[in-house]
């Protein structure tokens, strides 16, 4: 997978891309991550912002850097990418989207700052609108992270064990079910006898029932889902 990243501040993906499982993709070769500053598109003085029509309080990000940084790119490679737009107003970011988007060869990612978009971005490019939840960051940067952290560790072959991806949290419209680690007994809380069975079965229905009924507990909405 290609991933683009249009952002003011690049850097702030440095540690992020470069660390854990998003790095692992990059050296198995199974991603490339690529970052644009949209300033250096800009046509005038590296300008991206302007006050907004009609009044109102803060800055606008000017159309003309991000269609111009997007055109250079895909003359470029010569192909199109499946573009993310980040905002409050997307669609809430969930792990079936991340799904979707895990299947896709070419993602690029907009990250807006200031007040946000000029309204001519949404309307003059073929984008998806994400959100990341019902709350505002001062920038598209750590919304994007959070997208393709999710989406990156979907493709197969990035995690190590590709079925612990099928049991996680959201997979089922279920939460994951309880885990424990050694030792087996700690400040007197023990790990329930079927964990150490060693009888597959038995430990498969157990982590069903739980998963249900940690879901029915912390996410009923999910579960209704079902
Ligand atoms: N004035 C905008 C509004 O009221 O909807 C908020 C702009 S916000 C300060 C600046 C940028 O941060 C947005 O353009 C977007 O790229 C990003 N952003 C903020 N909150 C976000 C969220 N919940 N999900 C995705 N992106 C977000």
């Amino acid at each position: 997978m290609r991933i683009d990243i249009l952002t003011l501040f690049p850097e702030m993906f440095e540690n992020v891309l470069g660390n854990s499982i998003l790095r692992i993709a990059k050296e198995k070769a199974l991603v490339q991550y690529n970052l644009f500053n949209i300033r250096e598109y800009a046509d005038n003085k590296r300008c991206v912002d302007d006050r907004p029509y009609g009044g109102g309080p803060g800055m606008v990000m000017k159309p003309e850097p991000i269609f111009n940084t997007i055109e250079t790119i895909e003359k470029q490679t010569g192909t199109r990418s499946r573009k993310i737009l980040l905002t409050p107003q997307g669609c809430r970011f969930s792990q079936s989207i991340a799904k979707e988007l895990a299947k896709e060869p070419y993602l690029m990612f907009i990250c807006g700052h200031y007040e946000g978009f000029d309204e001519r971005i949404r309307i003059g490019l073929d984008i998806t609108e994400i959100s990341i939840g019902d709350y505002v960051l001062s920038g598209g940067e750590i919304p994007a992270m959070v997208v393709i952290d999710a989406v990156v560790r979907l493709i197969p072959g990035v995690l190590g064990d590709h079925d612990s991806t099928a049991s996680e949290s959201f997979s089922d419209d279920l939460l994951e079910y309880p885990q424990y680690t050694r030792p087996s007994e700690f400040r007197g809380m023990k790990v329930p006898e079927v964990l150490m069975s060693g009888n597959h079965q038995k430990i498969k229905e157990w982590q069903r029932e739980h998963a249900i009924k940690m879901t029915a507990e912390k996410r009923p909405d999910i579960l209704n889902k079902t």
